[in-house]
């Protein structure tokens, strides 16, 4: 990879600030000053560093998010704040975008990244990730649910619910449940309960696949995730 494309893509700025730096001299290859933009180098073979500083040079990035309420999971809105404004700026860099939506009522797990590949096979129909989510619902939920749930439930466009998996943790007046489903439709978790005549009033995704929510990032509060969670992911 050209060096200044490496160091425009590791934080330092534009072509133009990275031709400056080169300028400078701020800039050495395994120790040797080095001004030419164009020069080719490994990018992650660690021989590269700026005012004496390792370059630490990364592609992707992998963000889990605890997402807030209030927040819309997308790259920019023009009236709301989106997840990627939660983020700072040496990650906002690399252009991040979440792996699928929630609501914007809806709060927990949430993974950005720029991998288009990873994200693409975590939402393939055809993979069956699953996603559990922990829900309060206003009604009685009952073992009849989990059998609907479990056999596919008629949503109100007609569409049919491919298995999804109920666990009752507190059934009353109001319920808590788990739910894991396979799939994603637009609001899928609340218009299942509709298709059953009840109502969702909060929800909260627990995991994605073998990703948890990690119960140390409280709303709002992200981190990267660790290369266990990575390579169980891919
Ligand atoms: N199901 C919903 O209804 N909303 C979400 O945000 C996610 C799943």
């Amino acid at each position: 990879m050209r060096l200044d494309k490496m160091l425009a893509n590791s934080g330092y700025g534009s072509r133009k600030d990275v031709k400056a730096l080169l300028k400078q001299g701020a800039v050495s290859v395994d120790g040797v000053p080095v001004k030419d933009p164009s020069l080719h180098v490994d990018p992650e073979s660690g021989s590269v560093t700026v005012l004496g500083e390792t370059v630490d040079y990364k592609e992707f990035i992998y963000v889990m998010m605890n997402k807030p309420p209030g927040v819309i999971s997308a790259t920019e809105d023009t009236r709301d704040r989106t997840v990627v404004d939660l983020l700072p700026f040496e990650l906002r860099r690399f252009k991040p975008f979440p792996v699928g939506r929630l609501d914007k009522d809806t709060e927990g797990l949430l993974l950005l990244t720029n991998d288009g590949k990873l994200s693409h096979e975590l939402l393939s129909p055809k993979k069956h990730v699953g996603k559990t989510y922990y829900a309060v619902i206003e009604g009685e939920v009952t073992e009849e649910d989990g059998e609907a749930f479990r056999q596919g439930v008629t949503l109100d466009d007609g569409y049919v619910t491919k298995p999804a998996e109920l666990r009752i943790l507190h059934s009353a007046l109001e319920s808590e449940i788990e739910l894991t489903i396979t799939e994603g439709k637009f609001h899928q978790v609340k218009r299942m309960f509709e298709a059953r005549g009840k109502r969702v009033t909060y929800l909260k995704r627990l995991t994605m696949g073998p990703l948890q929510l990690d119960p140390e990032l409280g709303a709002g509060v992200w981190r990267e995730l660790t290369e266990e969670e990575l390579l169980e992911l891919k």
